[in-house]
């Protein structure tokens, strides 16, 4: 080896570094692998019950459901299939509202819960219903005492995220549900993040109701799933009505490649589920200590100790969020800040947490695909950046961008 070429390793990392993991993940290899034949050679209806192509299908989905209720410890009887977890957070809501109306209308919820739940609440006050949105610490927690002083007679739902998809808090769900058991209170959770990443037990954890969504857990967008219990059973007024599959909670033709592809992802997370979770908090703390051993004025978003292990979520002072934003082209992670900007909505999760306005947030969701190099990388390129723009632009603390 020459003088001049020693040391000087090639680029380890490919350009640009996916860091997004909680917008979306790519799909796991061994999941479109167990997809791909259920396109062309096996593209039966499960509900064609009289011939082979159907029940090649409904094996499969029956599978599905399987894998899916194994990850959560439910039974298979009690999945239901949708297009996501947007829709599955709809049917929660709305279905519980649908069919609790003679028992009450009052709903409990939490400040920094996805738009999904905050929108479909938001809706069902305009038909009438109460809702309750619940303040978070500056940890990002709920306070479970004002949670039992916000339960009355009336009160049918409680739905709480398992874990943020912003700050990647995760809330106290075994606690919660002692409660909302305890009151008779149904109990909801918007587990699109939380499934498939930390052990999440219906059982456990007195949940009635589960979304889950299969693109956040490296399995195909466009599927997710609701557990709907059925021991007390959780009833569910449809959303969508048709032809009455799924138990008559959604019709419609089942999306049975996706299906495959939800059932397979889960069964991987279930399997690899510790192993994995102890590789994404190394890199994890890797990434955090890289930073912030580098830059002045920097602070972790929400708690440390009880959050997802591939997040982190960083407060970057004397930084414009936009700035910030544009600076970093190579690497595809996800900028918030408390206020407006051009380009930046600003994040009502943020604002619960009471980030300073004046603070730029870099969301860092580090995925099965990650690796030691990458984080490297994405540690430097963000202290490289910081470090300009706080050159080129000196701000004070506390003064900035409105
Ligand atoms: C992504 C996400 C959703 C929406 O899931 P889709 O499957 O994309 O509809 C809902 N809640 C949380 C917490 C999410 O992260």
């Amino acid at each position: 080896m020459s003088a001049d070429t020693r040391g000087q390793a090639p680029n380890p990392v490919k350009l640009p570094i996916y860091m997004d993991n909680h917008a979306t993940t790519p799909v796991d290899p061994r999941v479109m692998e167990a997809m791909l034949p259920y396109f062309m050679e096996k593209f039966g209806n499960p509900a064609s019950h009289s011939h082979e192509f159907g029940w090649t299908a409904e094996a499969a989905v029956e599978q599905a459901r399987q894998q899916i209720a194994a990850l959560i410890g439910a039974q298979a009887k009690e999945i239901v299939f949708t297009s996501g977890a947007t829709e599955s957070d709809n049917l929660a809501i709305t279905g519980v509202a649908g069919a609790c109306r003679d028992k009450g209308d009052h709903i409990i919820t939490v400040i920094t819960e996805h738009k999904a739940v905050l929108d479909t609440c938001r809706h069902l006050e305009k038909a009438g219903c109460r809702v309750t949105y619940l303040p978070v610490a500056k940890d990002g927690l709920l306070n479970l005492d004002e949670l039992r002083r916000a339960i009355t007679d009336k009160t049918i739902l409680v739905t709480v995220m398992a874990a943020n998809n912003e700050i990647g808090v995760v809330q106290p769900l075994a606690e919660i549900g002692r409660m909302c058991r305890e009151r008779g209170v149904l109990f909801h959770s918007d587990a699109a993040q939380g499934a498939g990443k930390i052990p999440i037990n219906v059982d456990q954890l007195n949940l009635d109701l589960l979304s889950i969504s299969g693109h956040k857990l490296y399995g195909p967008k466009g599927v997710g799933a609701l557990y709907v219990r059925s021991k007390p059973q959780a009833c569910v007024a449809p959303i969508i009505h048709g032809g009455g599959h799924e138990h008559g909670m959604r019709s419609g033709t089942l999306n049975v490649t996706g299906i495959v592809g939800l059932g397979k992802a889960c069964e991987i997370c279930a399997r690899d589920m510790e192993e994995e979770n102890r590789r994404l908090a190394a890199l994890r703390n890797r990434l955090k200590e890289a930073i912030l051993g580098r830059l002045e004025d920097v602070h972790v978003n929400g708690s440390l100790e009880h959050r997802l292990p591939g997040n982190l979520n960083l407060a970057f002072g004397h930084v414009d969020a936009e700035a910030l934003q544009m600076g970093l082209r190579d690497v595809a992670v996800s900028s918030g800040s408390a206020c407006s900007s051009a380009s930046i909505a600003p994040s009502h999760v943020l604002k619960a947490i009471g980030m300073p306005e004046n603070y730029a947030a870099i969301r860092f969701g580090i995925g099965r695909f990650n690796t030691e190099a990458e984080v490297d990388y994405v540690a430097d390129r963000i202290c490289k950046t910081v470090d300009s723009l706080r050159e080129l632009e000196p701000r004070e603390s506390g003064v900035g961008s409105q």
